[in-house]
This record gives structure tokens, sequence and C-alpha cells, in this order.
């Protein structure tokens, strides 16, 4: 859209990268559900050849990625990982990434067990402090990844301060943005270059579609990525890309829920006798909280909490004693959820690193979804007091 700059973000986000049909008007971009595209002559056709290389659904998508991320190129791909990969395959064996200590899991494994051995330098650095990220760069250091929040500990970093090491140096920094989502939290305007999301997630919105995007503001970063797409394949089908173009236009309104019930349910934990302590980066005493109000616009509906006594037995019986908190992997859905990080989502982390970072037995991670706060305060307040003794 011309000057969507000026627009508000809820605005931006219902029209992101939809334009009326050309051929019939319809106001949503039909599903494009072809392989091909029919040439006039050898090489006339209407721009569009294969669909790996183009598809006029993801193609929409796309621009609503780089619309809604305040960049100027999106990609759409099979699923989050996907995303993370094609960035990897940008580098070369010598080359140094220097990562967060807390990622996803999945993300780490792909680091470890497919990159590494291929002659990928991996350090895994705690990026909330910018003079340790700092350290660990060298002559050979070509990328910076990180996530903030961070899953599942909610450690925040602050992107303008690793900006400000990567732009003089020519490192690229990538963001994984996934728990924050546009609607709170834009790195490209705080210096990164690269953001990924699992769309999976609060993108699409309504755990129904396994997706990843990456979104530039940099033709020039955008080009080996758009190439690799092409080249690997991993790309985004037509259902699934109409699938989250529906599920972005209510992106905003779900986003404020999600901030409005993981408000009160925070809160809600941390008056608990039976809750240890509560991860979330909206309390003052967060170690984040400073640098998240600057470079959020709110707290989110992550978070993480530790059961008093941090006994595994009854965390354990904890996930599966809630009745609207659906025990599950995955996040940023619109119903909500509930899992044991050690156990599920983090189980591929090594048993010391988990312990050095907090991800204790007693841990659990929520994410809140967009019911009513006081039924879903009312479920955790039943399952912790069947459970924690
Ligand atoms: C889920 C997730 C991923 C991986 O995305 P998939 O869509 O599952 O491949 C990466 N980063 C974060 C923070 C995630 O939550």
């Amino acid at each position: 859209m011309n000057d969507s700059k000026n627009l508000g973000k809820g605005t931006r986000t219902v029209h992101a990268g939809v334009e009326p049909d050309a051929s019939t008007g319809a106001i949503m971009t039909p599903i494009f559900q072809t392989s091909t595209y029919v040439q006039e002559a050898v090489g006339v056709h209407k721009g569009w050849e294969y669909s790996r290389c183009h598809n006029p659904t993801r193609a929409a998508l796309e621009a609503a990625f780089a619309e809604i991320e305040s960049g100027t190129h999106g990609l759409a791909f099979a699923s989050g990982l996907a995303a993370i990969d094609t960035v990897l395959k940008t580098l070369k064996p010598g080359d140094e990434v220097i990562a967060g200590q807390d990622l996803y899991g999945g993300t780490a494994r792909l680091f470890r067990t497919n990159y590494a051995p291929m002659g990928i330098v991996f350090h895994f650095v705690d990026t909330q402090e910018p003079a340790l990220v700092e350290a660990a760069i060298n002559d050979k250091t070509r990328l910076i990844w990180l996530e903030s929040p961070t899953n599942p500990l909610m450690q925040i970093t602050d992107i303008a301060a690793i900006a400000a090491l990567t732009k003089p140096r020519g490192i690229l920094l990538a963001v994984d943005n996934t728990f924050a989502s546009p609607m709170l939290q834009r790195p490209l305007e705080h210096g990164a270059d690269i953001v990924m999301h699992s769309v999976t997630k609060y993108l699409g919105g309504h755990s129904d579609v396994v997706m990843g995007a990456l979104i530039t503001a940099d033709a020039a970063i955008d080009e080996p990525l758009r190439t690799i797409q092409n080249n690997c394949g991993a790309i985004a089908q037509p259902f699934d890309s109409f699938l989250v173009l529906r599920g972005l236009k209510t992106l905003h309104l779900r986003i404020e829920r999600h901030c409005a019930n993981g408000r009160k349910i925070a809160h809600w934990l941390k008056a608990n006798p039976r809750v240890a302590k509560v991860y979330w980066p909206g309390f003052e005493d967060h170690p984040g909280h400073d640098v998240a109000k600057r470079q959020m616009d709110d707290f989110g509906g992550m978070i993480a909490f530790v059961i008093k006594g941090d006994n595994l037995e009854q965390a354990k019986k904890l996930v599966a004693t809630t009745r609207l908190f659906a025990l599950a992997e995955s996040l940023g859905g619109v119903e909500s959820l509930i899992e044991h990080p050690a156990a599920m989502t983090h189980a591929s982390v090594p048993a010391e690193i988990r312990a050095e970072l907090g991800i204790s037995d007693g841990f659990v991670r929520l994410s809140v979804g967009v019911e009513d706060a006081e039924d879903l305060i009312a479920d955790l307040d039943q399952a912790i007091n069947a459970t924690v003794h």
C-alpha cells in the first residue's frame, strides 16, 4: 500500500499484501492452487512460470510479511526451521556464528547437528550482555542469531545495542521475532538485517498451519535468500498461504487480548504462594524489563513459572490437570496451551545446559490464548491446588 508508514499497525495489518484480484475483483486473494502457468509463446507469460519460483497467493502473503515487519522483502517457507536453514545456507565452512544461549530447541539442534559438522563454528553466548557478544566477534564472524524474548526464559536482548556492534563490521544480525510478533516488536526498526518467524505461532494464530518467514529491508540481503528458497524448494504452499493471510487480518486484535490475558495471569501467578518464580518481561523486577519497555509495545502472552518445591512429578501432573490449557507443544494460537519444557520442547537441550539456564524440574510454560482471563485463572487455580503441595 502507498504511504503505509503513516497508517496505524492495525490498519496496515488488515490491508497488508492484499489487492483486489485483477481478474474478478475478489477482495480476498484467491488460492492459486496451481503448479504451473500457461505461456502464450515460448517465454511469453504473465510473470508467473512455475509455483516453486512464484505463486500469487504466496506472493500476496510475502508482501504482507514485509509490510507488517517494516521491511521491503518477505519470503514464506514450509516451516520456521526451513526459514532458519535458508539463512544458514548462505554461510560457508570456516564462517562463525554467534547465537543466543537460550534458543528455540529446534534451532539449537539444527546448528549443532547439521551445520557444526559442516564446518560452521557456533559460539553460544548470553546476548543479554552486548559485551559478551562483542568479545565473541572475530574477523570470521558472519552472523549473529538471537531471539528476544527467548523461549522459554523470556530473556530480553537489546537489539539496537547488538546492531551497533554488527553494522560497522558488516556482520548480519538476524532476529527470531516469533515470541513478540510484529505487533509488539519490529526488529528491522532497531537495526536488525533479517527477521525470522515461525509463522506457525502468532502470525498464523489458529494452530492449523506450519510455516516460516524471512523479512529484510535490503534487496542485497534478500537476493541470496530468495535464490536459496527457489534452489532448495522449501516453499509455503498456496492453501497455507491463504490461511495465514486470513489469520493476519486479526493479528492486532489477537495480540491485544494475548497481552491483556498474559498481564492478568502473570500477576495472579506471582501472588500465588504455590508458585516460586514467574518469568514475564512486564514485571519491573524482570532483568530485561527496561529494554523490553523500550523496544516492545507490550509484553505478550508467553509466561513461564516454577512451582514451589520444584518437583518433577508435581509439575508433570499439573500440566496434565488443566482443562482449558491444553497440554501441547507450540504456542501463539487462540487457545491456551501448557507444557513442561524439560520433558517436551527442550528435551533435546543437554541436561547440564538446561540446569545452567534454570529450566528445572518444576518449570512450566504457558502460551496464554484469547479466552476469558477469569476462566483461565480458575483453570490454573484448580490444577495448581490439586497438584502442588
Ligand atoms: C516454533 C519455533 C521455531 C520453529 O518453527 P517451526 O515452524 O516449528 O519450524 C523457531 N523459533 C521459535 C522461537 C519457535 O517458537
